[in-house]
């Protein structure tokens, strides 16, 4: 039978190990319905969540809500929006108690002197001309400003189909800053013409992301890997989508049979009752989903089926590692 130290060598078997100590548990909560952005394709709006619950605006409540899910086992609060940073009472709630990650689009500054070593990651949506077109505004420009150089901050780098050819530039940009980033694929859920994926241009992105993180290891948090399962939208010969999701909340889980999943995993409202189907898009055509977070945790969750040879539980391990990475758990 193989197991995982018959098929790793003593320096991946340490790496294995580092992680496998890691018991992340995480949950994602919508801090506010409000933004100081609309981008033409922000699942968020495009799917009606920003209406499907009335925020909550009372702290005392916020914060009897965080301890109640640190009862129920959650050890990694995801903060997304609407925009966060227009909340920092809220955002400070969670980041008093547990290990919290900040989404932002970066217009607003977080205080370092509140958040020392908040982990922050900037959205990003394309190279100026992009940004411009689909979020209205040339947001690095501003968020560059805020985080330079700082060492708890990414940027989440949203490719669109137009920046075929162009993420070397956005990467040397966001590396002269002395800031990391990780990349994700934009899922065209408001149909904006021209930004939505073809196979051809799937297959050559995957190559372009591959390139940078050969050329910008010390910038670029990523693996190959998960390079493969976002663009081809398959692991192990299975096709990604609601049959295999790992990141639907659980108790709206009834799939049957269940896949293996994020255990306990829930996308709260800002009312802190309501909860979303999954971590993003409430419509989504789970067939269409490029979610870098989605495709991460299904990699994850499924350790086991990477048991099979060498470099599948390698490649299992680079997946775990940036995770980890991007959520503190373990250096950059
Ligand atoms: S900044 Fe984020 S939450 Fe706000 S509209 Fe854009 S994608 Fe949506
Ligand atoms: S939209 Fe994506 S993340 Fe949501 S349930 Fe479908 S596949 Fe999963």
């Amino acid at each position: 039978m193989k197991t995982v130290s018959s098929l790793l060598d003593e320096a991946w078997y340490a790496r294995y190990k580092r992680i496998s100590k890691l018991n992340i548990r995480s949950s994602i909560y919508d801090v506010t319905n409000r933004c100081n952005l609309r981008c033409k394709g922000c699942f968020f709006f495009s799917s009606g969540q920003d209406k499907a619950a009335e925020e909550e605006n009372r702290l005392d409540r916020w914060e009897a809500f965080i301890d109640r899910e640190m009862v129920r086992g959650v050890n990694l609060a995801i903060l997304i929006g609407g925009e966060p940073t227009l909340f920092l009472d809220r955002v400070d709630a969670f980041y008093q108690r547990l290990p919290t990650f900040c989404a932002t689009n970066g217009l607003i500054k977080l205080p370092r002197d509140r958040f020392p070593d908040l982990m922050v990651g900037i959205s990003l949506w394309g190279d100026e001309s992009d940004e411009k077109a689909l979020r209205g505004k040339d947001t690095f420009a501003i968020s560059s400003r805020h985080y330079a150089g700082d060492p708890h901050t990414y940027y989440l780098y949203t490719i669109t189909p137009k920046q075929i050819g162009k993420i070397e530039n956005v990467v040397r940009k966001i590396r002269d800053i002395g800031v990391k980033v990780h990349m994700q694929l934009l899922s065209n859920d408001e149909e904006v013409d021209g930004f939505s994926w073809t196979a051809q241009e799937l297959n050559d992105v995957r190559y372009e992301m591959d390139d940078v993180l050969d050329r910008y290891p010390e910038t670029v948090i990523s693996c190959k890997y998960y390079h493969e399962v976002i663009t081809s939208g398959e692991m192990l010969g299975r096709p990604f989508g609601w049959n295999e999701c790992p990141s639907v909340t659980e108790p709206y889980d009834t799939r049957d049979p269940q896949p293996k999943r994020l255990i306990h995993f829930i996308r709260w409202a800002s009312d802190l009752k309501t909860m979303h189907r999954c971590c993003t898009s409430e419509t989504r055509d789970c067939s269409t989903c490029k979610d870098g977070a989605a495709h991460m945790s299904w990699v994850m969750v499924n350790k086991r089926a990477h048991i099979r040879s060498t470099k599948d539980l390698q490649n299992w391990i680079e997946v775990y590692e940036m995770f980890a990475k991007l959520y503190q758990f373990i250096p950059w």
